[in-house]
């Protein structure tokens, strides 16, 4: 009897410390949200006329690529991937060139210094399929992929053109998949993190709204806009989807971000970026 009781009391201290060293092992818990900026490097060499600019009329060329990560309490939200894979990298420091993309940091060790790894990330959405964004989306497969439906009809449609790059996202496939028909979604439920259905650059674009607590509504604009220029010009890229659509969408999320007093952080704007802190570092 008296063996018996020392024996279950063994199972429950050892089943505590096996539950005690895994909530040691796993992600940072956030009472509000945060995110986390990845990068991954630039775009340089772009003709500013593929966007209706002449070069003398845009601050800065060059893009920078970057990711991001969305932590909640209630999970967490990869919004992006990079440009160049992870698996691209040589591992030995030196920067992936690849046409006009310079990798110069892959994005899953930016993850890791954020206390995260692929498998722990809840959602995964891409602001669009332009490959300079799809990077490394095979990685969160495992995450319920959330999408807008015209968006991913286009993705595995049959042989789809343009820039995109299928098999950096071909695992997403068969993922657990939240399709969105051009529809907004809270995506924890509490209004603080809000994908928004912004059409136009791609059939599906969309852009993610973020209530911080400190900062404020941040919105992570995706390529709603390339360059700040854009926002105070009107003008749109040559090569939109649909161009029409662009314009309602800019309207849209313009109204939002005045309504609600948010930033609107364009991710290839090398000045937004510069700004930012980066992961392990974070913006709450
Ligand atoms: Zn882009």
């Amino acid at each position: 009897m008296a063996s018996k009781r020392w024996l279950a009391a063994a199972l429950v201290a050892a089943v505590l410390a096996t539950s005690c060293s895994d909530a040691g092992n796993s992600p940072p818990a956030s009472a509000s949200p945060r995110i986390y900026v990845f990068e991954n490097g630039t775009i340089s060499g772009l003709d500013p006329a593929l966007f209706n600019f002449k070069r003398e009329e845009l601050k800065q060329l060059d893009f920078v690529n970057s990711a991001y990560l969305i932590v909640h309490p209630r999970g967490t939200l990869m919004f992006d991937s990079g440009a160049v894979p992870d698996s691209h990298f040589k591992g030995d420091g030196t920067p992936v060139v690849e046409g006009v993309v310079t990798a110069t940091k892959p994005v899953l060790p930016q993850l890791k210094a954020a206390g995260y790894e692929p498998r722990d990330i809840t959602y995964f959405a891409l602001s669009h399929y332009h490959s300079d964004h799809t990077g490394n989306a095979n990685e969160f497969a495992n995450a319920t992929w959330i999408v807008q439906k015209a968006e991913r009809d286009y993705m595995f449609g049959e042989s789809p053109q343009g820039i995109i790059q299928p098999a950096t996202y071909d695992a997403l496939r068969n993922a657990k998949t939240k399709i969105l028909d051009n529809e907004d979604f809270d995506v924890f439920g509490d209004g603080s993190v809000v994908i928004m259905s912004t059409p136009g650059h791609t059939p599906g674009h969309q852009v993610v709204a973020v209530k911080l607590k400190n900062r404020g509504t941040v919105v992570l604009a995706g390529d709603l806009y390339h360059y700040p220029e854009e926002r105070t010009t009107g003008r749109v890229p040559t090569f939109e989807f649909a161009p029409e659509q662009s314009t309602v969408s800019r309207a849209r999320i313009e109204k939002y971000v005045k309504d609600n007093g948010a930033e609107l952080w364009i991710e290839h704007d090398a000045a937004t970026h510069a700004a930012l802190p980066k992961s392990p570092a974070y913006v709450d």
